[in-house]
């Protein structure tokens, strides 16, 4: 006979293993993760660079960010040290009136959303920052409760909590069918021959979701796009915790790693696809934009044996697409985080776990994220992706 569960989600990253610890902390029960890997977050939640930040400019990114926060404060005793989440602040800058301009503009509507966010002069830049070269600055802002959350901890904390709770993480399972029964189930079928049916069934896959979905017989818009970071060698001459520093005129943004600083620069060129293999020779895409803004840093070199390239789960409008869909009760997908899906996981979590036990999300709107909007046209416009 079949295996019978009510919920069954795919994917134990950062995201799978929030909504499983949200919903096991609802008090759902028979809850069960199927996870291809032999551990829990080795896709891109291991890769991530963990920056999380309240400074965007649309209402939902913004919500999800404070909702994120909130979550973090609460569970910080629980998940003990070090910290996961390390409030460092953001801090953006620029030498362009115009876009300090616009800056100043996303601070007031930050402001008024209750958000915590600094517009600074270039002095006061220089002051937080001292390590950039200033000479033309225009500007910039810094979010103080902006940070760093640490992927693989917050992962594991949910993990561990949510199977303390009863949920059951199962490795090596890879979700290879997913069928609608005549009686209104979810037949789950695994590559290794399990077979589960559940009501609910939760696309959590990160990258790999589009696959998913299609076995749903949905048409998922994420793309897989790979991302690299970099690490330097070590450098003395910075404090040990400095802002994630973003040069908005170029797209480099650097952050401590322990006695060391991490270079993240997105190439806009980059294809859609599953190639991970780190490439050195990117280095050079921003290796002048690194010298005249972060002289310091680029002195101390690129350690290429300890940097490495992952995959952003990238959807046509850079927002997340959370909920359900048309014609398919009990299916619900939480994916595309572009670049996002650290930092809105906990928020994530929350919605979705809410979403299936309470039929809607009340601790945010998120019905901006609705997969619908692909098709009714009504995509988001965030300017401060990164
Ligand atoms: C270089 C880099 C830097 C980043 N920096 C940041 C950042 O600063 N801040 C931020 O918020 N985000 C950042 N991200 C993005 C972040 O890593 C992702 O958005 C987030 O990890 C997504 O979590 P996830 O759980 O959806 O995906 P994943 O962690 O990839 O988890 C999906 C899981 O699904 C599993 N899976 C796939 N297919 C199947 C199947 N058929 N059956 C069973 N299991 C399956 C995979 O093995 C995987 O473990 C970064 C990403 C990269 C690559």
């Amino acid at each position: 006979m079949e295996e019978r569960a009510s919920i069954v989600i795919a994917g134990a990253g950062v995201i799978g293993a929030s909504v499983a610890f949200q919903l096991a902390r609802m008090g759902a029960r028979n809850v069960v993760v199927l996870e291809r890997e032999p551990v829990p977050g080795a896709g891109s939640t291991s890769k991530a660079n963990g920056g999380i930040r309240a400074q965007f400019t649309t209402e939902v990114n913004l919500r999800m960010s404070l909702l994120s926060m909130e979550i973090l404060d609460g569970l910080e005793q629980e998940i003990g040290e070090p910290p996961a989440y390390r409030k460092a602040g953001y801090l953006f800058l620029t030498d362009s009136p115009e876009k300090f301009a616009a800056m100043q503009k996303a601070a007031e509507y930050q402001r008024e959303r209750g958000v915590s966010v600094e517009v600074l002069d270039p002095a006061g830049v220089l002051n937080r920052v001292p390590f950039v070269a200033g000479e033309n600055l225009a500007g910039g802002t810094f979010g103080a409760r902006d940070g760093f959350i640490d992927p693989g901890r917050l992962c594991n904390f949910f993990v561990s909590e949510a199977a303390r709770l009863g949920v059951s993480f199962r490795y090596q399972r890879e979700v290879s069918a997913v069928e609608a029964t005549s009686s209104g189930e979810w037949d789950i079928r695994t590559s290794n021959g399990e077979a589960i049916l559940a009501p609910v069934f939760v696309n959590a896959a990160g990258a790999w979701a589009k696959a998913i979905a299609a076995m749903a017989g949905v048409d998922l818009p994420v793309e897989p796009v790979r991302r690299h970071l970099f690490l330097t060698g070590p450098i003395a001459s910075l404090p040990p915790l400095i802002p994630m520093t973003i040069d908005a005129d170029s797209g480099v943004l650097v952050r401590r790693e322990g006695d060391r600083v991490l270079i993240a620069y997105s190439n806009p060129d980059e294809p859609a696809g599953f190639n991970t293999a780190f490439d050195p020779d990117f280095v050079t895409r921003f290796a002048e934009a690194l010298d005249s803004r972060f002289p310091s840093i680029a002195a101390a070199g690129i350690d290429m044996r300890r940097s490495w390239a992952g995959l952003y789960e990238v959807t046509p409008d850079h927002h997340s697409i959370i909920g359900t869909v048309a014609g398919r009760p009990g299916l619900f997908f939480v994916n595309g985080f572009s670049g996002h899906g650290v930092m809105h996981a906990p928020a994530a979590g929350r919605c979705v776990a809410e979403l299936i036990l309470k039929g809607r999300s009340e601790s945010a709107d998120i019905s901006a994220l609705s997969i619908d909007r692909f098709a009714s046209g009504e995509l988001i416009h965030e300017t401060m992706v990164l």
